[in-house]
């Protein structure tokens, strides 16, 4: 198992997975009754033709489970992919129940998502979502500070509430919630977990859920190379060569 660090206190862990290039090979051959046990150039060649034609139900037998702890501005966007995904909770319940379910018991302390003096960045030039360019220090210096008075002063309302008597699924209210992690389960099939990275580590993706697809792809590479390879355009899987400094076992 392994985990890597993302933003200032989230990760991402890979907890499980099932298959590997073979699975797919082997999903595929099994209309044919044959089976491989060791992958060749030619079962290579295979995952190649696959993904070439859009042949895509045999990367539907891999599977990826990862445990995720993003911020909530990032786990909003993951949630929207939905097919050949699930995404539970610390509790197993399912995603639509989360947001309710991690605060009205209150498991654990809040946790915010605060950059850091030299990671805000400006609005985009030309489009209209995105970032530009990131901020001169003094700039950022002054928003982190305020970022950090705002959470504060939100917390302390949101004890205020509590010890006011009010339940905690209405004190949450006071949360300023955007940045505040969430710790979710997201299992998916191998070619799902492909789409949301071919999306979500192009440059017009919002940069924190690009950090969390980066260390998605360096999870998942080593355990199916050639069918990420091949899924996955290619520009963005050759920009994140896996960095194994990022990686470690738990
Ligand atoms: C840069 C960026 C900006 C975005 N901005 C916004 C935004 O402003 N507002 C917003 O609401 N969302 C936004 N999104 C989210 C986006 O609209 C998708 O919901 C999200 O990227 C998940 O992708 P998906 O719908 O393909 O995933 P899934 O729903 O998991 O679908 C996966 C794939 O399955 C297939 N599929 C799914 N449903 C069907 C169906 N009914 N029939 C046939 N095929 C199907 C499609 O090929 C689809 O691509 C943005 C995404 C990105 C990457």
């Amino acid at each position: 198992m392994s985990f890597i660090n993302v933003l200032d206190k989230g990760y991402v862990r890979l907890v499980n997975h099932m298959g590997t290039d073979l699975a797919v090979v082997n999903a595929a051959r099994v209309s044919y009754a044959k089976e491989s046990t060791v992958l060749t150039d030619r079962d290579i060649r295979l995952i190649k033709f696959l993904a070439r034609e859009g042949h895509t139900s045999p990367f539907r037998h891999a599977m990826l489970q990862f445990e995720i702890y993003a911020p909530l501005m990032v786990a909003r966007q993951w949630w929207k992919y939905v097919i050949g995904s699930a995404h539970f909770e610390g509790t197993g319940d399912s995603l639509e129940a989360w947001n309710e379910s991690s605060r009205r018991y209150i498991t654990e302390e809040a946790t915010f998502y605060i950059p850091a003096t030299d990671e805000w960045r400006s609005k985009p030039e030309n489009s209209k979502q995105g970032s530009g360019e990131v901020l001169d220090d003094r700039i950022g210096a002054k928003l982190t500070a305020e970022l950090l008075v705002y959470i504060d002063s939100g917390m302390r309302k949101y004890e205020e509430a509590l010890d006011s008597g009010v339940c905690p699924e209405q004190a949450r209210l006071f949360l300023p919630a955007y940045g505040m992690y969430v710790r979710w389960y997201w299992t998916a099939s191998l070619q799902s977990v492909c789409h949301f990275l071919n999306q979500r580590l192009e440059q017009d993706a919002q940069k924190e859920i690009q950090d969390y697809a980066k260390a998605i792809l360096e999870l998942s590479k080593p355990l199916f190379p050639n069918a990420i390879d091949q899924l996955i355009d290619r520009d963005l899987a050759q920009e994140e060569d896996v960095n194994e400094d990022r990686i470690s076992s738990l």
